[in-house]
């Protein structure tokens, strides 16, 4: 009889499966994401990256009412048809205050943003008028003014009723802006989704802990941890960071418990290929699901997605997701399925970067078996240049690059030829 093989040690090549496409892998993943359903109303101060739960809709018009572009004068056109004429100034409106009807044969003084009063039908700013000395409180307009000159409409931004921001969208700085426009102090959001990250490997130590010169034969720092913190933070999560994780399956399986029963989603780096020090997979496996999927992708081969069972007293479960453990590899994977992923949690409409074409200033002559996302930064003759090293250890290309170029399987690349650009400005948003 032949001894069986070492349970954890890795397949002969001809046993392994196929590697999966990544698109596969990310149809499958976000066909398991299912959006949160709860809401939340949040003071539009905080809510920045949030994702609207329903569609706002204003109750007035913005602006308000017909207002001055300018600081200038208010005129009936009827009254100045031809270069000098003289009127009378009767009023003065100032932002914040409102005028009385303009007589025919005057003129109101009359700043940005103030009321047009009634009967004014346009704006001439003060540039294009003088003092008239000789007639106290009069001003002579040196041009003719148009119809409806320097006046912003009322409703011209925004008109009653009208649907501003919709179900799904993601806020920013402009569209709070819009929201508050029209009244809003809370906007209702979906809530964030609370994930449980953890570092798997005895290798890691912690920046701060253990100084430099004291570092053990053998050990790194976690690099991990920060960056993922901070994009999940960056996508609306309410993060538990749980710290590193011994390689043992004791240690694992107990961390996973305590995470489920309080977390949507359990993060880990590390630990998901399928060597002997990875506990990962038996652990998700001995409290839940796990499916390991090899993607066809470089950087990020190992891929894990899976669910942890809660205490039989707390409802659902918890999803699993296990990115690799080398910087670049995990970055990208984060970018490129958990992204998408926690935008879907979260009811988001738009899961996606658009990518850009762009020409490459480089060349790649050596096609790859699987599609690669290679670290590659703008220049200024608005072509994109290819960090040396695109080792999936080497965080320093993320660093020095602002985006990833989308090479497809098989694919070389020739100086010049136009390719997919993915910046890393919209994907870290
Ligand atoms: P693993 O996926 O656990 O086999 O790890 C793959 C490689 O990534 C190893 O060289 C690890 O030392 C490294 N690595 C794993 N986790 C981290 C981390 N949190 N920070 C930096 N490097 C890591
Ligand atoms: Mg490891």
């Amino acid at each position: 009889m032949t001894a069986p093989a070492h349970p954890s040690s890795s397949p002969a090549p001809s046993q392994r499966p196929p590697l999966m496409a990544l698109d596969e892998a990310r149809a499958r993943l976000l066909a398991r994401a299912v959006p949160l359903a709860d809401v939340e109303s949040v003071s539009t101060f905080e809510a920045d990256g949030r994702v609207l739960a329903q569609d706002i809709v204003s109750a007035l018009q913005v602006p308000p009412q017909d207002n001055s572009a300018m600081d200038g004068y208010a005129v009936r056109c009827a009254d100045v048809r031809e270069p000098g004429v003289v009127l009378q100034v009767t009023q003065r409106i100032a932002a914040g205050s409102t005028g009385h009807a303009l007589a025919p044969l005057s003129a109101a003084r009359i700043f940005t943003g103030a009321p047009v009063p009634p009967g004014a039908d346009a704006i001439v700013m003060q540039e294009d008028v003088e003092l008239v000395n000789e007639c106290e409180g009069g001003v002579r307009f040196k041009a003719v003014p148009a119809p409806g000159q320097w006046v912003r409409r009322a409703g011209e931004d925004v008109t009653r009723g009208a649907v501003i921001l919709r179900q799904g969208e993601r806020l920013n700085a402009a569209s709070l802006g819009l929201a508050a426009g029209v009244g809003l102090g809370h906007v209702n959001v979906v809530v964030r989704p609370r994930v449980a990250l953890f570092s798997t490997g005895d290798e890691l130590v912690m920046p701060g802990e253990v100084a430099p010169a004291d570092m053990p034969g053998g050990a790194i720092y976690n690099s991990n941890r920060f960056f993922l913190r901070v994009l999940l933070q960056r996508l609306g999560c309410e993060v538990s960071d749980l710290g590193i994780v011994p390689d043992r399956r004791d240690a694992t399986v107990a961390a996973l418990k305590t995470a489920a029963d309080h977390h949507d989603l359990i993060l880990t780096s590390g630990g998901v290929s399928v060597g002997e020090e990875d506990h990962v997979k038996p652990a998700v496996e001995q409290l839940g699901a796990l499916d390991l999927w090899q993607i066809a992708m470089k950087p990020g081969k190992p891929f894990a997605h899976g669910m942890v069972r809660r205490d039989a007293t707390v409802p659902g479960h918890a999803h699993f997701i296990g990115l690799p453990g080398n910087p670049v590899s995990s970055f990208v994977t984060f970018l490129l399925l958990v992204r998408p992923f926690l935008l879907k949690l979260q009811g988001a409409r738009v899961l996606d970067v658009t990518p850009w074409t762009l020409p490459a200033h480089f060349n790649v002559t050596k096609a790859d078996k699987r599609r690669e996302f290679l670290r590659v930064r703008r220049n200024a003759a608005g072509g994109l240049e290819l960090f040396g090293n695109q080792s999936s250890g080497v965080l320093t290309s993320v660093v020095w690059g602002d985006g990833l170029v989308d090479n497809p399987a098989g694919a070389t690349i020739a100086h010049g030829d136009r390719v997919s650009y993915l910046p890393f400005s919209e994907l870290l948003a």
